[in-house]
């Protein structure tokens, strides 16, 4: 019907006529991936994925090891060689942040609110007194509720943006990382840890003058493929572009977006012929040092890049490619997990 068309243009990719989407390849792992379908069966039996509805899952064990473990490689390789600042902000995004991002109007689709009663005393007494009588208790916290300013976050560099608005680089570039919790409702969920509502991103956010991010972006593309290479992953660094809510004037500009190569996208194969984005490497132009008043060093609007992967997502494409048994797998993947220590699901920054 038209409403599941809609969310079919939403959802895929390929919005633009094939012929304008010929994907360029920019880099290309020497690894092939050796594939295990029943992947998904073996770490729900393992146990150490569990799930805990439509497009939530709890995860544990060697699953969580491998995410935390490909999350300290990146938070270090941030760290290490772009002298990132670490932060851990709060969940919640005011939605002022989200506005001012122009994110409610570009992906009104995939947005999470956050709200709470009314604050007074006559809402909660006709609240609980409606508890026991009502059918739909969905409903009944909506008419007792109100948007509060803030919004579950649909990623986390809005933090970031919203961290340093108003503010001057005093250097020609600088880096934060930081990791957190981010929702997306998406149209549709396959049972398996690719597309979820509920996942963790870990996201690095340059700033600069338009030279410096650009550099930058490039230079931590190259990073992440060796690290890609070393854990001996099968992957590809393609250009893509964000499937925004779909009109006309946004068509174009999904175009311009490939053609510019605003957004790399790391895709590493799950199963034969399908990859999915463990990662996106994007530049933002001044957008986002317009919206927040941002400057660089040299006293002109601030351009930014981020690059942001899923940690969930990443974790699972490792384990379609080697399999859940650990012993079979590539050494640099084994140390990821057993530098880890004692096989806690520890969450190291
Ligand atoms: P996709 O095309 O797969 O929807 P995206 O372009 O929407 O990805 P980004 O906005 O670039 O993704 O987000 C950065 C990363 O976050 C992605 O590369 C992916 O690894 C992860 N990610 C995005 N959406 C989801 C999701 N629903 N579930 C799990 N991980 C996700
Ligand atoms: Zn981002
Ligand atoms: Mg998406």
């Amino acid at each position: 019907d038209e409403l599941s068309r809609k969310l079919d243009v939403i959802i895929t990719k390929d919005v633009l006529p094939q012929e304008q989407l010929e994907t360029e390849i920019l880099w290309k792992s020497p690894h092939a991936a050796q594939g295990d379908d029943g992947v998904f069966a073996k770490l729900t039996d393992a146990d150490i994925v569990a799930e805990m509805g439509e497009g939530l899952y709890a995860v544990g064990g060697l699953f969580s090891q491998v995410m935390f473990g490909l999350d300290r490689r990146l938070h270090e390789l941030a760290v290490q060689k772009f002298d990132a600042d670490s932060f851990h902000y709060p969940t919640l995004i005011s939605t002022e942040t989200l506005q001012r991002a122009g994110y409610m109007s570009a992906f009104p689709q995939f947005l999470m609110t956050a709200s709470r009663f009314h604050s007074d005393v006559d809402t909660y007494d006709s609240f609980t007194s409606g508890i026991a009588s009502t059918d739909d208790i969905g409903k009944h916290i909506e008419d007792h509720s109100e948007h509060i300013g803030y919004c579950l976050p649909p990623a986390v560099c809005y933090h970031v943006y919203q961290h340093l608005s108003g503010s001057s680089l005093d250097k020609q570039s600088i880096a934060v990382t930081t990791r957190g919790k981010t929702f997306r409702f998406e149209a549709r969920y396959r049972r398996s840890l690719e597309r979820l509502w509920e996942f963790t991103m870990r996201e690095v956010v340059f700033f600069g003058d338009r030279k410096s991010v650009v550099e930058q972006r490039r230079s931590m593309v190259s990073a992440v493929c060796d690290l890609v290479d070393e854990l001996g992953l099968a992957g590809r660094l393609e250009v893509a572009n964000d499937p925004f809510f779909f009109n006309e004037q946004i068509a174009g500009y999904m175009q311009v977006q490939r053609v510019m190569e605003l957004k790399y996208e790391l895709c590493l194969p799950v199963e034969a012929g399908r990859s999915v984005a463990a990662g996106s490497f994007n530049v933002h132009g001044d957008k986002f040092g317009s919206a927040f008043g941002i400057s660089d060093a040299d006293g002109r609007t601030a351009h930014t890049a981020c690059v942001g992967f899923g940690l969930e997502r990443f974790a699972y494409a490792v384990f379609c490619q080697h399999g859940a048994d650990p012993g079979a797998w590539p050494d640099a993947l084994k140390a990821l997990v057993s530098s880890h220590g004692n096989g806690s699901a520890g969450e190291p920054m």
